[in-house]
């Protein structure tokens, strides 16, 4: 049967990257029905330093962000990472069916450590043996996440493969990851080759859930373009990486293919389109917005959903847990 599994880091503040490549397309699995788990992951966010106070409100804030986008808690599974143990038990299993070399090969593990991966946490290493736990506990068969994802999806179905075939079983299923849109790989507005992220130091890079209608407007206009106008057709934005994001942006948010958002805006220049797509994307946000801050007005009833995901994961988990410990001999 299919499951979908998906999570997002309480690491800062959402953004349209996360909102394009991940929350929309969240709810467009949930209407077809299928059973459906989404995730805070809090053991990921520390991984690299987070101040406790901005965990716990990132936390609350991504709940919140996860219902405003359209997950129904009575419909899909919503649960924080650390208030389900077995995804930690398991990963420690992966640790050791892991190779190092393929954790080494990891881009975002050299993006993240940087130049001085010596003193980058061990944490931050390990991260896709983790985030393989959090898929492979549910028997998660469909996993939506952005572009960015895809070699640690691989990675995930690389992990099942050699444990099923270490143990002799056929216990873990290879995960399809499903990346589709128009918009998978939403790019920084100030430097067209780096991913929009929560993580970026400059905030103008970022288009965030929470900006108001202003911010939105100032941070498109001052996004980085080159002085051509739009081309009327896909292939005249090859080599334009700045102004192809931007098309992007405006077909993912209109729900339109590229040529048909070309088809429109061809020709103009950018300080002509640039304050329609800052236009479509309060009107597509703002009400997200809106719903996120009256949820966040209620801690209380966030930690209740939360609480009660917990509950309804364990019963999926510790089932798959209990079984993984029996293959793999600890006595119990
Ligand atoms: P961080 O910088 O802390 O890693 P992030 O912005 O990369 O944060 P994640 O929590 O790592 O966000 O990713 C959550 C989901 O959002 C994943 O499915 C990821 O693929 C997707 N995602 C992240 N950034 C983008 C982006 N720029 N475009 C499209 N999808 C994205
Ligand atoms: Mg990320």
């Amino acid at each position: 049967t299919p499951r979908v599994f998906s999570g997002i880091q309480p690491s800062g503040d959402l953004h349209l990257g996360n909102y394009l490549g991940a929350l929309k397309r969240f709810a467009d699995a949930q209407e077809k029905g299928v059973q459906s788990i989404y995730c805070m992951v809090d053991l990921h966010a520390i991984t690299v330093p987070q101040k406790p106070e901005d965990l716990k409100r990132s936390t609350r804030e991504l709940c919140a962000g996860f219902i405003a986008s359209g997950i129904d808690p009575e419909k899909s599974i919503l649960i924080n990472q650390s208030q389900v143990p077995e995804h930690a038990q398991l990963a420690w299993i992966f640790n050791c069916v892991a190779r190092m070399g393929w954790m080494g090969r990891m881009t975002q593990w050299k993006d993240k450590a940087g130049k001085n991966a010596e003193a980058a946490s061990l944490g931050l290493f390990a991260y896709p043996a983790l985030m393989a736990a959090d898929i492979l506990i549910y028997h998660a068969t469909h996993v939506p996440v952005g572009e960015d994802q895809k070699q640690h999806l691989e990675l995930t179905r690389d992990i099942a493969a050699k444990f099923n075939h270490d143990y002799g079983v056929d216990f873990f299923p290879l995960t399809e990851p499903v990346i589709e849109g128009a918009a998978t790989r939403v790019m920084s507005l100030r430097d067209g080759s780096k991913k929009m992220s929560k993580s970026d130091p400059s905030p103008a890079s970022r288009i965030n859930l929470t900006d108001d209608a202003d911010t939105i407007a100032k941070k498109f206009r001052k996004a980085k373009t080159d002085p051509d106008a739009l081309p009327s057709e896909a292939e005249g934005l090859k080599d334009r990486p700045e102004a192809r994001n931007l098309v992007n942006i405006y077909a993912a948010l209109s729900d339109q293919t590229i040529d048909q958002v070309l088809a429109e805006v061809g020709g103009q220049q950018f300080g002509t389109f640039k304050p329609a797509l800052a236009e479509l994307a309060v009107s597509k946000m703002g009400p997200i917005t809106t719903e996120m801050q009256r949820l966040m007005a209620d801690e209380t009833e966030i930690d209740r959903i939360l609480a009660r995901g917990a509950e309804q994961a364990r019963e999926i988990t510790t089932p798959i847990l209990k079984r993984t410990y029996e293959i793999v001999g600890m006595v119990g």
